[in-house]
């Protein structure tokens, strides 16, 4: 049998074709200006050792390296998409790795972060809202400040007092909720955010079943609690006393932070607080008010219906 090297020889000369692509290829890979300093860097490589590796030069030249030829992650035209081609010489042999490139570890990093927003029922423009796009506007100016002071105190321990934001519908209180999950996920601060009338909903439809307490005890230790629109669920004495009382008054023991929105100011929450089917329950009602205060500090947010 031929060595197969004489054998493609003569398979080249018998295919002008080819060869004239092959010499093509190798004129471009050899013209490369990455390729032509990765050999002048390992003078030891054989024109023998460049001639068997110019397929692995072509893929290498091909393929965009540390994302030069692309916008992001998503748009990766490389083979293995996320990864960035590496040449090095082994044995004084061409070898071709790949590595992650900055993309797809900062893509990772963002959905690792992601995870840290647990949220039940809230829209995605909440989820997506940034801090950024909410600091220049001037009718939100102390709570921005009080929000401000919170991430910075948050970068060497937790503040025991979160925000009690309330105001007219629409003006962007739940928007400023989402803002703040956002910027707290950047120091690995997870938080939860829920709707109060969904969770309502979830705490009643898992009443007497075995995830009850664990569901409480999540709302209980989440580092940062975020309770949307308190005074928009149906009120119940049970999940006004067993379930929002047992869970502030457990946030406000281990000093834990819980933010709230509210169309009512808390004595208007109070009021609303008080009257359930069983009646009008004024001290139930004041207790819990009181630990809001333990666990939030009250702030009117004005501005304009930006539903409209
Ligand atoms: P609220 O909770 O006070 O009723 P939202 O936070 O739901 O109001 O805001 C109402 C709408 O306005 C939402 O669609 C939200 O995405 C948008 N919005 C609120 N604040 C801003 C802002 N600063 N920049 C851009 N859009 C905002
Ligand atoms: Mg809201």
């Amino acid at each position: 049998m031929k060595p197969i090297q004489s054998a493609l020889k003569s398979w080249m000369r018998t295919n002008e074709n080819f060869k004239e692509n092959y010499t093509k290829i190798k004129n471009e890979v050899l013209k490369d200006q990455e390729i032509r300093e990765f050999l002048s860097l390992n003078p030891q490589l054989t024109k023998q050792e460049i001639d068997k590796s110019l397929i692995k030069l072509y893929e290498y030249k091909t393929q965009s390296k540390q994302c030069n030829q692309c916008q992001g992650f998503e748009s990766c035209k490389n083979m293995l998409p996320g990864y960035s081609p590496v040449l090095h010489v082994e044995n004084n042999e061409i070898r071709l790795s790949y590595e992650k490139c900055h993309s797809k570890i900062m893509h990772e990093k963002a959905q690792e972060q992601q995870k840290l927003i647990q949220s039940l029922h809230m829209p995605k423009d909440i989820l997506q809202a940034r801090l950024s796009d909410i600091t220049n506007d001037e009718t939100r100016i102390q709570a921005i400040a009080e929000i401000l002071d919170f991430l910075d105190q948050a970068k060497t321990e937790l503040p025991r007092k979160g925000l009690y934001l309330y105001g007219q519908f629409g003006v962007g209180k739940t928007y400023l909720l989402g803002a703040l999950a956002n910027e707290l996920k950047n120091f690995n601060i997870s938080s939860t955010l829920i709707y109060m009338p969904e969770f309502v909903r979830e705490l009643k439809a898992s009443f007497k079943d075995d995830s009850f307490n664990d569901k409480i005890d999540y709302f209980k230790k989440a580092d940062v609690l975020m309770l949307d629109d308190i005074g928009a669920e149906m009120q119940s004495a049970w999940f006004r006393d067993e379930v929002l009382g047992s869970v502030l008054q457990y946030r406000m023991m281990e000093r834990l932070p819980v933010f709230f929105t509210s169309n009512y100011d808390l004595d208007q929450l109070e009021f609303q607080l008080a009257s359930t089917k069983s009646g009008v329950e004024t001290v139930k009602a004041g207790r819990i008010i009181e630990r809001i205060k333990q666990v939030s500090k009250e702030i009117k947010i004005e501005g304009h219906n930006r539903r409209l």
